[in-house]
């Protein structure tokens, strides 16, 4: 037990886990904003943390690191207490924070030399392979929203941290850079590196992430694959198209409504919609076909992250509950196409 506050550590921690927390708590004055939270990341892993902005994922992170005090919990980040061992912790660590800044003078060689320890990996190498060698000589000032996060992640890498954490890394960056970022943190993961980001970019997390925690106010709403949140949280698919013809011939239309896993079809003008699930894409593509047609415009939405998110964050009755979209004779909808 850590002599000044609530904090214990974990004496079954696994030797493969690499965090293990449970019941941390944070309050900044009489607000509580982590409220419980439970975490564990394995050697290896890639964990992600999302949710609402303000839901305590850099306040977790920080404890994590030992920049912070918990009020209470049991933490054990590489068989360390953050509180008590922070200085025994702090170099098997690597991270980029949110709020990461440099003197803008300062070069980017010089920054590999001043942050670099004496067991540190070689900052020529690792600035070859996330692509700064040509900008050794540049000002931190000069470089570009992509490049200060690449100098960020090889300044993280440098001291040959078993951890590292990265903190909403790809904010602001153009899609290019985005890529080269991930394409970075997945050479890392192959390297075996075991890596704790914090994320509000859901493809980022989909992209990157083995294990997903998804926060609110403070606490885990739920934990798992991208794959198995999508399949608890996120379950409509949609397939859309304009009907290339004057008129949509009522059959299609009948047929497109009973196709299995169907849930809806919406009409609006020549334009269709059907929602359902996963295969009933794969049904309305092969009922277009035995029509005769497959529209140009096809527009297919399968469920992503991001919808398993929004469901979580605010869930909602079922928007699309089943309802009898198939139409018939003398029916306004039907009545409308003719
Ligand atoms: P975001 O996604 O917006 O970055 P987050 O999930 O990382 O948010 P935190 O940064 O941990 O959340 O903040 C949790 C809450 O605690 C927020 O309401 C924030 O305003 C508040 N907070 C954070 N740091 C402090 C502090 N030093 N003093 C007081 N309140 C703070």
């Amino acid at each position: 037990m850590c002599p000044r506050c609530l904090v214990t550590t974990i004496d079954g921690m696994k030797e493969f886990d690499v965090v293990t927390v449970r019941g941390l708590r944070k309050a900044y004055g009489t607000r509580t904003v982590v409220d419980g939270l439970d975490l564990d990341v394995r050697a290896g892993e890639i964990v992600g943390l999302a949710g609402a902005n303000g839901a305590g994922k850099t306040t977790t992170v920080e404890c994590i690191q030992g920049l912070r005090k918990p009020d209470a919990g049991a933490l054990n980040v590489l068989g360390y207490d953050p509180v008590s061992e922070a200085a025994q912790l702090r170099p098997l660590i690597g991270s980029q924070l949110q709020e990461s800044a440099l003197p803008d003078r300062l070069r980017v060689a010089e920054a590999v030399q001043l942050f670099a320890t004496r067991s540190a990996r070689d900052g020529d190498e690792l600035l070859e392979q996330f692509g700064l060698t040509a900008r050794r000589r540049s000002a931190f000032s000069s470089l570009s929203g992509g490049e200060r996060q690449r100098l960020f992640l090889v300044l993280a890498l440098l001291n040959r941290p078993r951890l590292v954490i990265l903190d909403e890394l790809t904010q602001g960056l153009d899609p290019a850079a985005r890529r080269d970022v991930w394409a970075a943190v997945r050479r890392l993961h192959e390297a075996g590196t075991t890596v704790l980001l914090v994320t509000h970019e859901m493809d980022e997390a989909e992209a990157l992430c083995d294990r997903v925690l998804v926060m609110r106010a403070g606490r885990v709403l739920d934990s798992g694959t991208p794959a198995e949140l999508v399949n608890r949280h996120a379950h409509h698919a949609s397939i859309s198209f304009t009907w290339p013809g004057e008129v949509i011939p009522i059959p299609l239309l009948d047929e497109l409504s009973q196709v299995d896993g169907a849930r809806q079809l919406e009409r609006d003008g020549l334009r269709v919609t059907v929602r359902g699930d996963r295969g009933t894409i794969a049904y309305v593509g092969a009922s277009l076909v035995r029509n005769g047609t497959v529209p140009t415009d096809l527009n297919v939405h399968v469920p992503t992250l991001e919808d398993a998110l929004l469901s979580l964050l605010d869930p909602e009755p079922d928007r699309y509950a089943p309802v009898h979209a198939r139409p018939r004779d003398g029916d306004e909808l039907v009545g409308g196409l003719r």
